[in-house]
């Protein structure tokens, strides 16, 4: 919702949220303010070109996805950074790593091409080998960033991936989604320091969907061991996560079906109103 479509890689849907429209002046003033760069111009240039790249990152993921066989709904851009939405997580924890490295190591591959335009463009105007380098730069800092053990960010998701075979996936998201968590509360505290709301923002985010996981995870353990009556255990509950709704329709990414259920309220709907227009009728003929 609130988010435009502007193509499809590999059957993706690339989509772009309002907020990041919104923001986007923003961002570009904010990089050429950094910059030192008096051109607005340019700013949104650089802005253009770390939205780009944030975008060839989750199709790193997505790729990665599609050969595991794992479905990608869409790729959405915010404010924020970018998120694959996968159709589901993996079960193999060697498949998890996988899709959270090819993220990263797109950036870093980016970030090495932009250094190397700049290089082999020096003769070019200054303008364009300070953005190709900019770019390279922002390149190496979403990789390294991306990095960082906060779980449900590539590098938590590594660390689980990594705990999993020892701890099992329960105990393995818990670690990662605590220690997300603690991460989460460490840039919250920077964005507010620095007055950055977009790290706010970013902290936030982290926070909730790294407990997110943890009740999803835990949740499908719960489900899966299946039920022992015990009348003092709380029952699991299904976390009302949009994440779950695995789409099982093929073929994918076609306009959803109408529910039945919007087909019998609208057919429900036409009865009630053919009942008072008949009363209406009926009191226009009675009356005089
Ligand atoms: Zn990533």
């Amino acid at each position: 919702m609130y988010s435009y479509s502007i193509g499809k890689i590999y059957g993706i849907p690339i989509k772009i949220h309002i907020t990041l429209l919104i923001f986007l002046p923003i961002i570009a003033l904010q990089i050429s303010a950094v910059m030192g760069v008096g051109s607005l111009l340019w700013g949104f240039l650089a802005a253009f070109g770390l939205f780009a790249s944030v975008g060839l990152h989750e199709l790193g993921h997505s790729v990665v996805a599609l050969s595991k066989r794992i479905r990608v709904r869409e790729i959405l851009l915010l404010p924020i950074g970018g998120l694959a939405q996968l159709e589901r997580m993996p079960e193999n924890p060697d498949d998890e790593m996988q899709i959270a490295l090819a993220g990263p190591i797109v950036s870093f591959g980016l970030a090495i091409v932009f250094w190397l335009l700049a290089m082999l463009l020096s003769w070019g105007p200054a303008w364009l080998i300070l953005l190709l380098r900019v770019i390279a730069a922002m390149n190496l800092m979403l990789a390294l960033f991306n990095l960082l053990p906060s779980f449900p960010m590539d590098g938590g998701r590594i660390f689980r991936a990594w705990l999993t075979p020892r701890l099992g996936l329960l105990e393995a998201t818990r670690i990662a989604a605590r220690t997300g968590r603690g991460m989460a509360i460490a840039f919250g505290i920077w964005g507010l320091l620095r007055g950055s709301l977009i790290t706010i923002a970013v902290a936030v985010f982290i926070y909730m969907a790294a407990g997110a996981e943890y009740r999803m995870v835990q949740f499908r353990e719960r489900m899966r061991g299946g039920f022992s009556f015990d009348p003092f255990q709380q029952p699991a509950v299904a976390p009302d996560e949009e994440d779950d709704n695995i789409t099982v329709s093929p073929p994918p990414y076609e306009r959803e079906q109408e529910p039945q259920w919007r087909d019998w309220l609208k057919r429900s709907n036409q009865k009630v109103r053919k009942v008072f227009d008949d009363l209406f009728d009926d009191w226009n003929r009675r009356s005089p």
